[in-house]
């Protein structure tokens, strides 16, 4: 099912006699989420992510805008109607219920739309002979089935007669995932659903959630702040700030090639490093020194921030940048320098080279990968090469 957001705003009123403004938490939003994809919602704290989630999901009412699942307007629909599966970061289960009833539990209540029958199993017709269809509750054997299929897509079947403190937190978020699919939703929505898990179940249970979501093939968002989860699991990222789409795009392409200096610095660990910098006569200049050549896109002399990947600088006797080396971190397969630079923004220059290169505290000199190299007007932040 596609999903498209159009303009969608959120304003939480605020109090004029307390000095409280109106908070915008959702800025204009516009988003087409293709049927079957995974897309990331992604941005720091407080930039509007859970508020879009629960606005999808029909908790919250936007202030203004549209949301349409396929040829449906569900703007104003009530969330039971629209079919949708959620998942919160505090995934609480019923502690009392087995597994098994926790998953069963969205379907005691559920209605489907049946063909009405006598005792004998036949269809009742009407007058004219045509067949009468009614709502009806769920058969215990229909509800039987869906929990054991589900069960078996998130791969704990064998756990379905315990009771959730017996499980692991790993396991306890597959059954929250499998209560929110089992009524088949068409969309899946996650609101920073690994938060409570520790390192090495994040990981593991992403994968999952990457495996059930492509068995499913269920349209699903994914809500987190944690760069690296949402560019290893999803299809497209969306980045937002205070409310604001940034960018969309491929995981990848987001990180190759940021629109302005926010989405540089929100992704990649360690971070980019920001350079005071100027242009001049298609040069990028920092302190003095060129770093590279951006005479192809004819930009005028200026004051700019200069922003360098980690693994964007190579050691070389040659090279036309200095830093002051401080220390030196061995990673194995890599190694981290760690150096200082006056026109740096952060207190410390961070570098990503190979293991085998030598390097020693003191100056050095880089040189700079032109594609790990971005440039952002000083004023706006945006990227202008
Ligand atoms: P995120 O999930 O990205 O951390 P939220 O969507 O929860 O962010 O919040 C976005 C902004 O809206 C924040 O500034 C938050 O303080 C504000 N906000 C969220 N819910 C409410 C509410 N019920 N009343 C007032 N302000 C709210
Ligand atoms: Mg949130």
């Amino acid at each position: 099912m596609e999903i498209r957001l159009k303009n969608l705003t959120k304003v939480f009123p605020g109090n004029a006699k307390k000095g409280i403004k109106d908070t915008v938490a959702v800025d204009n939003l516009d988003i087409v989420i293709p049927d079957g994809k995974l897309i990331g919602l992604l941005g720091p704290s407080g930039c509007g992510k859970s508020t879009t989630l629960y606005m999808i999901a029909g908790l919250l009412e936007p202030t203004s805008g549209e949301i349409w699942f396929g040829d449906e307007e569900v703007t104003r629909l009530s969330p039971d109607k629209r079919g949708i599966g959620l998942v919160f970061q505090n995934y609480a289960l019923y502690p009392h219920m087995t597994i098994y009833k926790n998953i069963a539990f969205p379907l005691t209540n559920l209605r489907v739309d049946d063909v009405k029958k006598d005792k004998n199993g036949n269809p009742v017709l009407d007058e004219k002979g045509n067949e009468i269809r009614v709502k009806r509750k769920l058969y215990p054997e229909e509800i039987d089935s869906m929990v054991r299929e589900t069960a078996k897509i998130v791969q704990i079947e064998n756990f379905l007669e315990r009771k959730p403190a017996q499980l692991s937190g790993g396991q306890q978020q597959r059954v929250a995932i499998a209560r929110a699919l089992v009524k088949r939703p068409k969309v899946l929505l996650l609101d920073e659903p690994l938060s409570n898990l520790d390192a090495r179940l994040r990981l593991q249970t992403r994968e999952e959630i990457r495996r059930i979501q492509t068995s499913t093939g269920v349209t699903t968002i994914f809500v987190t702040h944690d760069q690296e989860e949402a560019m290893s699991i999803s299809d497209e990222i969306v980045v937002m700030k205070l409310g604001v789409k940034q960018q969309r795009a491929h995981p990848q392409e987001v990180y190759n090639n940021p629109c302005n200096k926010f989405v540089a610095n929100f992704l990649g660990t360690p971070p980019i490093n920001f350079f005071e910098g100027e242009i001049k006569g298609g040069k990028a200049i920092i302190n003095g020194e060129e770093i590279v050549d951006v005479s192809a896109k004819k930009l005028k002399d200026q004051k700019v921030t200069i922003g360098i990947r980690p693994e964007g600088f190579e050691v070389n006797s040659k090279g036309t940048f200095h830093i002051n080396v401080t220390s030196v971190e061995t990673l194995g397969r890599d190694i981290s320098i760690i150096g200082v630079h006056p026109n740096s923004e952060r207190p410390t220059v961070k570098c990503i080279i190979d293991a085998d290169t030598n390097v020693k505290p003191g100056t050095i000199a880089l040189n700079v990968k032109p594609h790990k190299c971005f440039i952002f007007d000083k004023d706006t932040e945006e990227r202008i090469f």
